[in-house]
């Protein structure tokens, strides 16, 4: 079989940077086979099927665009079978790939569980079940597991429990992402007739609230592990067997041997090598959350979800934001229509949005970083910026621990393969949250943990969650789950679709914000909803009642009969529903069904 270079955008001629595999490889579905060149970040064309590689058709430094073979893949039968029943049905599989939202088929899965090794010897310390890395996976593995009655150690290398997430990430992100909605709130009130003065800001008092809010969380981690019995080692660990883990900690090496292993590594930003690395204008987002200053002009370089929410914080603080995104609109996967409110408003605010450009090069002079830019012509131009954020994605920690001394597989980007289980190619080790694979979201990593956990611990569990939301919580917020419409029509899947206009929200005009939508996709068999955008002010929180909805099986109606309150923005789901019906009475319907 042919393999093709996929849809990638507005781009032909994309030079190919690396090729990641040779003839006679075998890979899984989904394994990266080429690098093409991004100045950016790069981007990696999938293997549409699992097999082995007969003949390799580009080389490095080939051009290739949108439909050229770049190999021939001998597919595995399964593989082969499975495609020809997909074209059977005329559809590929319904909730695979995409950013954001994975079903539990999607994922990689190792190629073979060996049953567990013989034990490497008693450690220093020894645990039924050690977790490795305290982030939202890890610690709830540990919790679940020491609930379930298993001794554990839970090893992490920083001072502070909770991983990404709670130190560098969702937390103080969304501390200082309600503060700027605040700022803008009160800002934005004067078109109602109540005027605020300019706001003051503190930089050492903003820096205390959120590092505040960050240290509650972290320090309940430490009482709820010791309410546990689950004990912390503190260090870097790295596998020395199959059922070892030797932690360098400030006191020596602990070595900590155990019967099962669950390993939540997580992940870390992308670097760029042709940006400057030994300069404080240059940050990424932990750098953006330290909040050392408010840089007068400011470059987010990546338009996706962690760039465009620091772009909204510094944004309401003052700086003057300039993104640039290499595709043709700002989060990237999202479905256009969902994303076009948010840019019309940060269109509105930022200084410039450069769209379909690349970064070529940053060179640090004395007056700012001078950043040189190349759009989809070719044409270069260049501007100068006080801060850097890049933004650009974040690369999984797969390769730091010496996972293959223990007989676990890594892939060439750090990514450990796990099947329904969490389990990886060892039956007692299992691997959960960013470092299993995209989308890389705290609530995923919660999820795999509890899996992991509980079939560690011997429960019947696997991981078959539907959906997996994810959210922007960028002013307008941008949520999705399940489904999108680019999916659907990428993949050949029919749907219809409800869309409800926020525009005819009470709750939504009351808010002063009527730039929403709601937009539900039914399968038109059956009318069950299958994926949900939407766009608006809290948008994320109300995106969990259609992943309800679809983890059920709902359908249209099931939405549209439930009883919402009103006024409130809940109700544009059972709306949008009513649409789909055409049983909708506070806008014409738009056909009857
Ligand atoms: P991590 O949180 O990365 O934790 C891994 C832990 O393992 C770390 O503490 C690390 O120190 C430790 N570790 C790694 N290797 C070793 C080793 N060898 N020895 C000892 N310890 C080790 N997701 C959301 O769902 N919602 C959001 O709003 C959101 N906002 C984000 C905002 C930002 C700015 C960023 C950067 C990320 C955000 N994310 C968000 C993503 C989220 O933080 C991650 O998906 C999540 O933290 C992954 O959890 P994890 O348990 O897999 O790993």
């Amino acid at each position: 079989m042919d393999i093709k270079v996929p849809d990638i955008g507005d781009f032909s001629d994309v030079p190919v940077i690396t090729v990641l595999v040779s003839v006679g490889d075998t890979v899984e579905k989904e394994d990266p086979l080429i690098e093409l060149e991004s100045d950016k970040a790069t981007m990696e064309v999938p293997s549409s099927h699992a097999g082995k590689i007969t003949e390799i058709k580009v080389a490095e430094g080939d051009t290739v665009s949108e439909g050229d073979v770049i190999m021939v893949i001998e597919a595995a039968d399964a593989d082969a079978a499975e495609d020809k029943a997909d074209d059977a049905k005329g559809q590929g599989g319904q909730q695979g790939g995409g950013y954001g939202d994975r079903g539990a088929d999607a994922r990689a899965a190792p190629e073979k569980v060996e049953p567990a090794g013989s034990a490497s010897g008693q450690g220093d310390k020894h645990a039924e079940v050690v977790v490795l890395g305290s982030g939202p996976g890890g610690y709830s593995a540990a919790f679940r597991a020491a609930d379930l009655g298993k001794k554990v150690i839970l090893i992490e290398r920083y001072p502070s429990l909770g991983g990404v997430c709670l130190n560098v990430g969702c937390i103080p992100s969304k501390a200082l992402l309600h503060v700027a909605k605040v700022i803008t709130e009160a800002d934005e009130m004067g078109s109602h007739g109540v005027s605020f003065g300019k706001p003051k800001i503190d930089l050492d008092e903003l820096r205390s609230f959120k590092d505040g809010v960050v240290q509650q969380l972290t320090g309940g981690l430490e009482g709820l592990s010791k309410g546990r019995k689950v004990e912390v080692v503190r260090g870097f660990g790295k596998f020395t067997g199959p059922n070892m883990i030797a932690v360098e900690g400030d006191d020596g090496t602990t070595n900590v041997s155990f019967d099962q292993c669950i390993i939540a590594a997580g992940s870390e930003p992308v670097e760029l090598p042709f940006i400057p690395h030994d300069d404080d204008r240059v940050i990424d987002s932990t750098g953006a959350l330290e909040l050392k200053d408010i840089p007068k002009r400011m470059l987010i370089l990546g338009g996706g979800i962690i760039g465009l929410e620091m772009a909204c914080v510094y944004d309401a603080l003052g700086s003057q934001i300039t993104v640039v995104e290499l595709m043709d609109q700002i989060i990237p996967g999202a479905d256009k229509d969902l994303v076009k409110p948010l840019m019309t408003r940060i269109k509105g605010r930022y200084e410039n949005i450069h769209l379909k450009t690349k970064v070529t090069n940053v060179e640090a002079l004395k007056k700012g970083l001078k950043v040189t830019f190349e759009d989809d012509k070719g044409e270069s131009f260049t501007d100068t910026f006080d801060k850097v954020l890049v933004a650009v994605g974040r690369k999984p920690n797969g390769k730091l621990i010496d996972a293959e001394k223990a007989g676990v597989k890594v892939d060439e980007r750090g990514f450990i393969a796990v099947d329904e289980f969490q389990r990886t190619g060892q039956s007692h080790i299992f691997a959960i949250g960013d470092v299993v694979g995209q989308p890389m979201l705290a609530h995923k990593a919660v999820h795999e943990g509890k899996v992991a956990a509980e079939v560690a611990s011997g429960e019947k569990r696997a991981f078959d969650a539907r959906v997996i939301p994810s959210v922007a919580y960028t002013d307008p917020e941008v949520a999705w789950c399940g489904l999108t419409e680019t999916q659907a029509k990428e993949q050949g899947i029919k749907v219809e679709k409800g869309v409800f206009p926020w525009a005819a929200s009470g709750r939504s005009l009351s808010n002063g914000r009527s730039e929403g939508m709601t937009k539900l996709l039914f399968d038109p068999e059956d009318d069950r909803v299958i994926g949900a955008a939407i766009v608006g002010t809290n948008a994320g929180d109300l995106i969990s009642e259609v992943a309800l909805a679809i983890e059920m099986g709902a359908d249209a109606v099931d939405l549209g009969h439930t009883i919402h309150p009103h006024p409130t923005l809940s109700e544009t789901v059972n709306f949008a529903a009513e649409m789909f019906e055409g049983t909708i009475t506070d806008l014409m319907p738009p056909k009857k069904k």
